[in-house]
């Protein structure tokens, strides 16, 4: 593999008589001014300048002469420059190539050293308000109030078995779907293999030339991932009137009368089975009861529990908790 790489000329700057681009193999010397190659200032050309060392055999990185300070082929003995032996030498640096584009890191935002002092304050402050929103909405102070009215209201729905149109992935269409139609659509993505992205990286051999190496890293992209779509019906049960009873029916609590539910009613199922189009059937139940509560002008009203109803007569007294922000504590009656 490494015969059949293209070695191609580093360059370097003539420091003594300021000539620019010289060739890493093929000037040793500086054309202009006779001064030797001085390997520690070599560099990679720009892109697309890049000059080909025809006929260059790679021996190995040069060796710097102890003496004078000359780029020296591995294989040569003496240095070309002073005619000083190899010993006691240490091949030169190896030049990084810095034109290509470093990786684009983002720092993470540095965490702001700050002064914790005043965020004690801040949290004393905050601490002080929780406690006082705790005071305002928890403290209470007694009162006699009068129950001035007793209200409740009762109610039904009532359900119906409709045909309703829905759609969902057909693999994991209801049970009972019926008049099933199916069409293709695009369910999900994935990624598929799209051949590679190269660059070329270039290496510095450290005797006037350097070599290419492909780098290539695999590429992919999204594709559509279709699946079969359906279109279906299904028979469910849904809400279609409220029966309601409240106060003005009766002055103690009843349920609203079920009647006239489609005929089918029977044979639907009270369970909650599946029912022929059209019966109906009774759905949730809601209940509530409010007392009423007045003392020195102010009124309070006070949704309670039908046993908590039961107990407290119309135009009796009660001691009654109230807020400091006025509301009155309904708990506090039992
Ligand atoms: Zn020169
Ligand atoms: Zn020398």
């Amino acid at each position: 593999m490494a015969e059949q790489e293209i070695y191609y000329e580093m360059l370097w700057d003539c420091a003594q008589c300021n000539t620019k681009g010289l060739l890493g193999d093929s000037h040793r010397h500086c054309p202009t001014c006779g001064a030797a190659q001085d390997p520690s200032k070599r560099y990679f050309p720009k892109e697309g300048e890049e000059v080909e060392a025809r006929n260059h055999k790679f021996v190995g990185a040069d060796w710097s002469c102890a003496y004078c300070s000359s780029p020296n082929s591995r294989a040569a003995a003496h240095c070309t420059n002073c005619g000083a032996g190899q010993d006691g030498t240490k091949p030169v640096a190896i030049v990084v190539d810095t034109a290509m584009p470093p990786a684009v890191s983002v720092a993470a935002p540095a965490p702001a050293a700050r002064s914790l002092g005043w965020l004690r304050w801040a949290l004393a402050a905050l601490a002080l308000v929780v406690v006082g929103f705790i005071f305002l909405f928890t403290s209470t102070k007694d009162t006699t109030a009068t129950v001035a009215q007793r209200t409740w209201a009762r109610e039904i729905q009532i359900e119906q078995m409709a045909r309703v149109s829905d759609t969902a992935w057909c693999d994991i269409l209801p049970a009972d779907a019926y008049s099933v139609t199916r069409h293709r659509e695009q369910r999900s993505t994935r990624q598929v293999a799209d051949g590679q992205t190269c660059h070329d990286e270039r290496i510095d051999k450290g005797d006037g030339t350097f070599v290419k190496r492909r780098e290539c890293t695999p590429r992919y992209r999204a594709e559509p991932v279709y699946d079969d779509r359906c279109r279906y019906q299904v028979n469910r049960w849904r809400s279609v009137r409220t029966l309601k009873a409240d106060t003005q029916n009766a002055l103690m609590p009843v349920w609203p009368t079920v009647s006239n539910l489609n005929a089918n009613f029977l044979g639907a199922g009270v369970g909650g089975g599946m029912g022929a189009l059209g019966s109906e059937r009774e759905g949730a139940r809601r209940e509530n009861y409010v007392l009423t509560l007045a003392s020195g002008g102010k009124t309070w009203t006070c949704n309670v529990s039908e046993t908590v109803w039961n107990k407290y007569e119309q135009g009796s007294t009660t001691p009654l908790k109230v807020r400091l922000t006025g509301g009155a504590d309904c708990d506090s009656l039992k």
